[in-house]
């Protein structure tokens, strides 16, 4: 017992020591001593270790104000490779990633509607390609997925759109190529890459993410951690309801969800719908195959049925956003996936729409706005989530 508190201290102060390091481009063993409150000796040691695991190394002298100029140390960015995987709904990309968040290499393969063992063999194609392509030992594995997830067990439960139930996917993959594999929902891990890659402040410890691409979902992070619920499926905001009376069906097997209405698919096949009673629309001039590109070209155009499509999204992810605020209050939301392309004036449609339905205290303070790290925010958050979990770094165990 002993024995494993000394060992629980040991791996929290060092985790205290590289977490320091790591929000710092480069830091003083002393300095580390007095943001992580550890004893300078104490700091020592871990420093050492550090450096003698390569993750660390100094850097040369710094400035101090009083007495001798102390020596720096800086992460060694590239001293652990991470191939982070977002089984995207079109395509699978891969991406080897550093400490950094730095993308070393990327490939993408598209999906072409394989699911089940199909899917499966994609994924280690995509994964093979990628070490393939690199001589420097890789760390592991981190991968965002559509769906629910139970991250803890490393099991895909149900992801409709790959035909993946209850998929073992971590033991799989840690299996076939005997390293420690992470797996989250897409969008949670997108929300840990938006927050730590994507421009957020260091102090905002509370962020929501919405991905409105063909499926709508959320990721939460409250105090610095993602929030999974009870069930380990909290977000999953697109099957929420938006219309009460004679919606479409969804791929949940309910009607008149937010997806069936504010994604980019729904809004293709809307607009589709629609050409019969608009049929001035520009968009009919690109049928029979019309794309989400070419609805964003005729919203920027001003084309009529382009413009009632988009602003009607809007109003529907507005009172979704409302309810959301409603609820908690978090007031930095970060939107991504390809509905992002209409820009700031959907994303101003979907201001007012949530000020209309929102309190004005919890509205006011909230700010809203596009992702930064575009189509990489979950191969960025399932990078970091393996990173962060810092056992996973450590050769000498
Ligand atoms: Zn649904």
């Amino acid at each position: 017992m002993e024995k494993a508190t000394r060992q629980f201290t040991k791996d929290h102060n060092r985790n205290l020591v590289l977490r320091t390091i790591f929000d710092n481009e480069n830091i003083s063993r002393a300095e580390i001593a007095r943001v992580s409150r550890l004893t300078r000796t104490t700091v020592s040691d871990i420093v050492s270790d550090l450096i003698g695991e390569g993750l660390i190394m100094e850097i040369g002298l710094g400035v101090s104000s009083s007495g001798k100029n102390p020596i720096m140390l800086s992460l060694v960015e590239d001293s652990r490779w991470v191939i982070a995987v977002d089984l995207g709904q079109n395509q699978f990309r891969a991406a080897i990633v550093n400490l950094r968040g730095k993308i070393r290499d990327v490939v993408a393969i598209p999906i072409n509607q394989r699911d089940g063992t199909e899917a499966l063999k994609l994924t280690f194609q995509i994964i093979d390609l990628l070490l393939g392509r690199t001589n420097q030992k890789i760390s592991g594995i981190g991968i965002g997925t559509p769906g629910l997830i139970n991250s803890s067990e490393g099991i895909i439960v149900n992801a409709v759109n790959l035909n993946w139930i209850n998929v073992p996917l971590a033991k799989i993959i840690k299996d076939r190529y005997n390293l420690p594999v992470q797996i989250l929902n897409d969008c949670q891990a997108a929300a840990i890459g938006e927050k730590t890659y994507g421009n957020v402040s260091t102090t905002d410890e509370n962020l929501v993410l919405i991905k409105l691409h063909n499926g709508i979902g959320a990721g939460i992070i409250i105090g610095g951690e993602v929030f999974q619920g009870d069930g380990g499926f909290a977000g999953e905001i697109g099957h929420n309801v938006a219309v009460r009376e004679g919606g479409d069906f969804c791929r949940c097997g309910n009607r008149g969800c937010l997806e069936t209405v504010a994604s980019a698919q729904a809004l293709v096949k809307l607009a589709k719908h629609s050409l019969n009673k608009y049929p001035n629309s520009v968009l009919s001039t690109h049928l029979p195959n019309f794309t989400i590109e070419h609805i964003e070209e005729a919203y920027r155009n001003h084309d009529f049925l382009a413009e009632t499509l988009v602003n009607q999204s809007a109003q529907y992810i507005g009172i979704a956003l409302s309810s959301l605020i409603g609820i908690l209050n978090i007031q930095k939301i970060v939107l991504i996936g390809d509905m992002t392309l209409f820009g700031e004036p959907w994303l101003n449609k979907i201001r007012e729409e949530m000020h209309q339905y929102s309190m004005d205290l919890p509205f006011n303070k909230t700010e809203i706005r596009i992702g930064q790290l575009g189509e990489n925010a979950t191969i960025l958050g399932a990078a970091a989530v393996f990173v962060n979990n810092y056992s996973n770094l450590f050769r000498n165990k």
